[in-house]
């Protein structure tokens, strides 16, 4: 608790106290026959508001002082504003104990709503913990002199630059990114990923800021300022996400802007109209409508809505899965077609050599100029190959690189263009290639546009790939759609052994948007080539959602565009954590049945709630306007309804167990 909530328990306990022994000095007829209480009713009410209006306003006071202070700014219908009039009309109809306990279960519910949400923004701050608070810095003794010995300086993670060497001891936390350049070390990465198994690393080994260092102390040159680190670059994100909301959430907010003043009118009719058509009195009138007031109070809704979505988010960053706002939680819950990229995300993107087939040259000498083009590529082609070459690539050999997406590469190399890649891009160089008798990834190497020959390389499906589908299809996702821009004989394997029933082969990324485009289209029915769509575009509600998952490595444009972009393995990759919707901390395709069962679990929630609340105060409210719930119960219904809606959402959300949702 902090320190204004423990101030606002012990207002409410003391209140609560005085009001007791009011209670019993008033109500129980033997101790009030003692009391000295004048006898006219007039001189009563003289002795008894003042007496009661001190736990009134011990509780109460700030909510009156907000109450005012909005009137005077002219926006003043509020829950504040309610439960101001509300509680003063109740003590102009006599109810002096009714009034104080209203204002008393309207605190405790106040209380308990700080509580709630402070509790969720922790746990979407534990995931933040990654924040380092320092950064030990290695830095020449004097300024001037480089080689003067080194000595430790410790410095804000923000003020350390690009390649200074940062000292990270067991047990702390890596402030920047960085490469190892000293020490091997087993480094843990449960806060960004949510899976908690150390990984060996080793000088050259890239390493994330927000990871733990678990046994050995390392030093890391910085390839990053902490503004560009992945632990600045979650933190943003994080933060920002409880800006984009949900469309239930906006509702609600709309809903009570045009609801209170309903209320309050609504509440006035039914004064007047049981003052006119019945013989209840004007007191009797006045207290059924305040009681209709007070039960009206939505901040049931107004508070566990957003609360849900925040605590869906917070649950979801606990396993490494970040959402960028709650409209996308909720989007998330709806997702009927899933659309997968191949390399990287069903696969693991690390291809072995599998062949060598040169054509007049030397297959080393295949490999060498295969590596060198593709030296500077993150693709994942490319890094196979790369690795493949067992010696040193002499980089003062390569020129001018140019990446063609979805093709290969062109590269100068010795002075001589290369070009590295698929069937396609051979094609248009208009090179006399031919294919491969063994099924694979088939890189091509061609001279200008002389033929050089081909390496096979192939991949692996991931572990868990086919378990992910099964548990995707059980999730409620009913189609799902394998994008590719590599061949069809490669995607129709993979197809084939994860069993994913539709699949695009040979697309260039463009093709690949198109091809989303085409399913966003359709609704949820998936099209086959040339057929006409069930659902045209103009008719389709957005009940239905099309994700896109891929490792963002040529696909930003295909995230962008789907309903859901989900970046897989985005640890170290900041154009997927940017053009995504949904990150993955880890490549792990099993996160997102995750991710929509804890998208689907928090809207039955906030469903819940809302039905839960609304049926209540209904009832409560036909209750009062006819007379048979009193001040009492309106309360409890109010106060009630709000901590059961957050109850609701703590115990299913936030708990541990919500780990496996
Ligand atoms: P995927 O859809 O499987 O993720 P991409 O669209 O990234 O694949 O690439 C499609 C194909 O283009 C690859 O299968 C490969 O044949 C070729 N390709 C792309 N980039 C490269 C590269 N850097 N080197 C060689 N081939 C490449
Ligand atoms: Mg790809």
């Amino acid at each position: 608790m902090t320190k204004k909530q423990k101030k606002n328990l012990k207002r409410i306990l003391l209140a609560a106290v005085i009001l007791g022994v009011l209670l019993v000095l008033t109500k129980v007829p033997s101790v009030r026959a003692v009391l000295p209480l004048p006898e006219s009713e007039m001189a009563q009410r003289m002795v008894l508001i003042p007496v009661f209006l001190i736990p009134y306003l011990i509780v109460g006071y700030d909510v009156i002082l907000k109450a005012l202070k909005k009137i005077k700014k002219g926006d003043f219908l509020d829950e504040e504003f309610l439960m101001m009039i509300a509680t003063v009309g109740a003590f102009a109809v006599g109810d002096y104990p009714e009034a104080t306990a209203v204002m008393l279960f309207y605190q405790v519910g106040e209380l308990f709503q700080s509580i709630a949400v402070g509790k969720s923004r922790k746990s979407i701050s534990d995931l933040m913990d990654i924040c380092p608070d320092t950064a030990v810095v290695l830095r020449p003794e004097d300024p001037e002199d480089p080689a003067s010995p080194l000595s430790e300086i410790e410095l804000d993670p923000s003020e350390v630059s690009v390649g200074e060497i940062v000292l990270v001891k067991p047990g702390e936390k890596i402030p920047i990114d960085g490469e190892i350049i000293e020490g091997t070390s087993s480094i843990n990465a449960a806060a960004l990923t949510g899976e908690s198994i150390p990984e060996e690393k080793s000088p050259g080994d890239k390493c994330f800021s927000g990871c733990i260092n678990l046994t050995h102390a390392i030093k890391i040159r910085t390839t990053a300022k902490y503004e560009d680190s992945t632990v600045a670059k979650i933190l943003e994100l994080v933060e920002n996400s409880t800006d984009k909301k949900a469309r239930s959430e906006s509702f609600i907010t709309r809903f009570s802007h045009f609801y209170t003043p309903t209320v309050v009118f609504c509440a006035v009719v039914i004064t007047i109209v049981l003052l006119l058509a019945t013989d209840l009195g004007f007191a009797k009138s006045l207290y059924r409508g305040l009681i209709f007031l007070v039960v009206s109070c939505p901040c049931a809704l107004v508070v566990s809505v957003p609360l849900a979505f925040f605590s869906g988010i917070g649950a979801a960053s606990r396993q490494g899965i970040l959402v960028k706002g709650s409209n996308y939680l909720e989007a998330l819950a709806t997702i009927d077609t899933l659309v997968l990229d191949k390399t990287g995300t069903l696969t693991e993107g690390r291809f072995a050599v599998e062949a060598v087939h040169p054509k007049e040259i030397d297959p080393d000498a295949l490999i060498d100029i295969a590596a060198l083009a593709e030296s500077r590529s993150n693709h994942p082609v490319a890094e196979s190959i790369v690795k493949a070459h067992a010696t040193h690539i002499d980089s003062t050999r390569l020129g001018e690189v140019e990446e063609i997406p979805g093709r290969g590469i062109r590269a100068v190399i010795d002075g001589q263009t290369y070009y590295v890649g698929n069937g396609a891009l051979m094609d248009d160089i208009h090179a006399d290639y031919h294919d491969c008798h063994i099924a694979g990834t088939i890189v091509h190497v061609a001279k200008a546009t002389e033929y050089l020959g081909h390496i096979v390389i192939n991949d692996v499906i991931k572990s868990g790939s086919k378990d992910a589908l099964s548990a995707l299809s059980k999730a409620g996702v009913k189609n799902i759609v394998m994008l590719t821009g590599d061949n069809e004989q490669v995607a129709a394997k993979v197809a084939k052994d994860v069993g994913v029933d539709t699949y695009y082969a040979g697309l260039l990324p463009a093709q690949k948007v198109e091809k989303l485009e085409m399913l966003l289209a359709s609704g949820s029915a998936v099209p086959t080539d040339g057929a006409t769509f069930k659902h045209p575009a103009k008719t389709r509600a957005k009940s239905s959602h099309v994700a896109f998952a891929g490792d963002g490595i040529n696909d930003a444009p295909v995230l962008t565009r789907a309903d859901i972009g989900i970046a897989m393995g985005a640890l170290g990759s900041d154009a997927a954590i940017e053009a995504a919707d949904v990150v993955l901390m880890n490549d792990d395709l099993e996160k997102i049945p995750v991710a929509i069962n804890l998208a689907r679990k928090t809207l039955r929630i906030v469903k819940e709630n809302i039905a839960f609340s609304l049926a209540v105060k209904i009832a409560i409210m036909v209750l009062g306007s006819i007379g048979i719930a009193d001040m009492k119960l309106a309360v409890f219904g109010d106060v009630g309804v709000l901590i059961l809606a957050i109850l609701n959402v703590m115990l299913r959300l936030t708990s541990r167990r919500s780990k496996n949702a």
